[in-house]
């Protein structure tokens, strides 16, 4: 297997995909200047993102916010910002925290698909940012053996998927070690291809490496040169992010054990430093082995850097919120038929059930049953179940909208029914540690 390309697509502070071109960059974030005015005139001096020196295993604390990066010299060079995620996979493989770990694979520019390997050459191979879409690997850890310890990287809305299906028993968390990855949003690979060809005017197979920069998404072919377009009017003609991805409210995995990122790494450090928050107790055990087994080194993040992180998470938090205002306003007329309208070219195929990460339920499920059309009057009443099903565990994925073969907007749809009960109950599904609305529910005799 060949070393992935060095990618960066991230939505990069000064530039973050989709963001408006003023966003605010992480350099530019206010320095950690000590008390006291600077004279008047004076240069500022360079936001840097860390302080002190570099930390031991037992510096290492719950609720710390580090900036790491691998020791491998490799594997720092093509890690999307310098490799710490895959050392601390590669040293918890090694080290026996885990037994296994899941990774991406990538078959060319724009495509990657998850295994899970116990060789940690695979794991090494894999670092570096898939910014296209690939497919959540996060339902399938529910049927890993029991004693099987996995450790993975998840975006934020798999991590909300693997919390939904362990409040469902169907996920023992004790047993999987996650690395939250920060997200801007992905982009599905046939859409960047068609992108690539009709916008960019290039062949896909010439690209070898993707960024983002001040707005504008870079397009780097083999010859070395590098093709820009604006995201935002990408986005105005669709040639953007998934639509789930515009309106998507948890942007930093903070519900993984640790959670990684880009955003706040400032100066020398941009692009070769990650950015990690430990969450759990556990996160803090995975990093200090990668720390204290020479597999990574981490600094304290400074506070600038911090503030820089909280800043771009805002500016996309409010962007998806504007999105979602819009994407969501109420409807016109008949409720009922504006479904059955975009139901219609439904093919009953389920899809859109087996890649569902919350979808609890299994084979022996009670929509499965009317999942036909002979069960089918205007609309199919395995559609009405799962809609009414999902309202409280729906995490937004997009997943189902993916992959159904009509290209019907479903997790519209699905949260078109979740907003009203998740935003009344402030219930943010896979974040919130709540038992969920539906269990709640009983049922009173009525006298
Ligand atoms: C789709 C996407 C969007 C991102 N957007 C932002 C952003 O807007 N702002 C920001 O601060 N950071 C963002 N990141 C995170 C950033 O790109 C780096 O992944 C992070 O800083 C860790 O860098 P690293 O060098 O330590 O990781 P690496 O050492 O390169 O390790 C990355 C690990 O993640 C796995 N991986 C790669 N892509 C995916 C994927 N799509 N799904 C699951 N696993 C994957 C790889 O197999 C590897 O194990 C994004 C990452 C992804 C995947
Ligand atoms: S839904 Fe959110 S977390 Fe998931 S890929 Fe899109 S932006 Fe990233
Ligand atoms: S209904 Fe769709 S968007 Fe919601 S969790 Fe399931 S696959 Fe994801
Ligand atoms: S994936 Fe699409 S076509 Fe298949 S059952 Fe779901 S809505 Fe129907």
């Amino acid at each position: 297997m060949t070393a992935p390309e060095k990618s960066k697509i991230d939505a990069k502070p000064d530039g973050a995909a989709g963001a408006p071109p003023g966003a605010p960059h992480a350099g530019s974030a206010p320095a950690g200047a000590p008390a006291g005015k600077p004279p008047e005139g004076a240069p500022k001096p360079p936001a840097v993102s860390v302080t002190g020196d570099k930390l031991k295993g037992s510096d290492i604390k719950i609720g710390g916010k580090y900036i790491g990066w691998s020791t491998n010299e490799d594997v720092r060079k093509r890690g999307g910002s310098g490799g710490l995620v895959t050392s601390v996979l590669a040293g918890a493989l090694e080290k026996g925290l885990v037994s296994n770990v899941v990774v991406l694979k990538k078959s060319n520019q724009f495509e990657a698909v998850p295994v899970l390997t116990s060789d940690v050459k695979d794991v090494y191979e894999s670092a570096g940012s898939m910014h296209m879409l690939i497919s959540n690997p996060t339902k399938y850890l529910r049927h890993f053996e029991n004693d099987a310890r996995i450790g993975i990287a998840v975006k934020p809305c798999d991590m909300r998927g693997i919390r939904e299906q362990s409040k469902r028993n169907m996920i023992n968390l004790d047993k999987v070690f996650t690395i939250g990855l920060n997200c801007g949003g992905t982009i599905p690979p046939y859409k960047i291809r068609r992108v690539v060809e009709e916008v960019y005017k290039l062949n896909p197979d010439d690209v070898c490496a993707e960024e983002i920069e001040k707005g504008q998404l870079i397009m780097e072919t083999k010859d070395g040169v590098h093709h820009s377009q604006s995201i935002d009017e990408m986005e105005l003609e669709d040639n953007g992010r998934r639509e789930n991805c515009r309106y998507c409210i948890v942007k930093i995995a903070t519900n993984a054990d640790l959670a990684c990122g880009n955003w706040g790494v400032l100066g020398d450090l941009a692009g070769k430093g990650t950015f990690v928050e430990v969450m759990t107790e556990k996160g803090a055990e995975f990093l200090k082995n990668a720390i204290d087994n020479g597999y990574a080194e981490v600094k304290a993040a400074s506070d600038p850097a911090s503030e820089a992180r909280g800043k771009v998470n805002g500016i996309m938090l409010k962007m998806s919120a504007k999105t979602k205002e819009k994407v969501f306003a109420p409807l016109d007329g008949d409720k009922l038929e504006a479904f059955k309208a975009e139901l219609k070219n439904c093919i009953h195929c389920g899809a859109c059930k087996t890649v569902c990460p919350p979808c609890a339920c299994g084979p022996e499920a009670k929509c499965t049953s009317f999942n036909n059309l002979a069960d089918s009057y205007d609309i199919s009443l395995y559609h009405m179940i799962r809609f009414l099903h999902l309202m409280d565990s729906c995490v937004g994925c997009g997943q189902c909208s993916d992959v159904c073969p009509s290209d019907i907007p479903l997790a519209r749809l699905y949260r078109k029914f979740a907003n009203p009960i998740q935003d009344e109950l402030k219930y943010v599904t896979g974040m919130d540690d709540r038992t969920p609305p539906f269990f709640e529910i009983k049922l009173e005799e009525v006298q």
